[in-house]
């Protein structure tokens, strides 16, 4: 769920962070309020609600990437275990045709 705030192009004026329609609502009045006759511009600022910090975000990717590499290392000694006895039985025979 993104966020909006209007900044007014005209002065310093902000609206709270908001949905789109709304802070779109309050840029408009703002305008005709404080800028009669100037058509509505500025910029718009977007963000996420429910982000957290990215410290934690960071750390948390850390954690992750290093339990994925010991369960790669896990099943690599596994599967080669595993294989090593599977492969040994089977004779390969070349026939050299003349
Ligand atoms: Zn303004």
């Amino acid at each position: 769920m993104s966020q909006f705030q209007y900044a007014c192009g005209e002065c310093g004026f902000r609206t709270p962070w908001s949905t789109e329609s709304q802070g779109a609502e309050w840029q408009e009045a703002h305008y005709a309020q404080r800028h009669p006759g100037i058509p509505p511009g500025g910029m718009v600022r977007t963000r996420d609600r429910g982000r957290s910090g990215s410290g934690g975000g960071g750390g948390c990717v850390g954690l992750v990437a290093a339990l994925f590499v010991l369960l790669l290392v896990a099943s690599t000694c596994r599967s080669t275990a595993r294989s090593a006895p599977a492969q040994a039985p089977v004779a390969i025979s070349w026939e050299v045709l003349r």
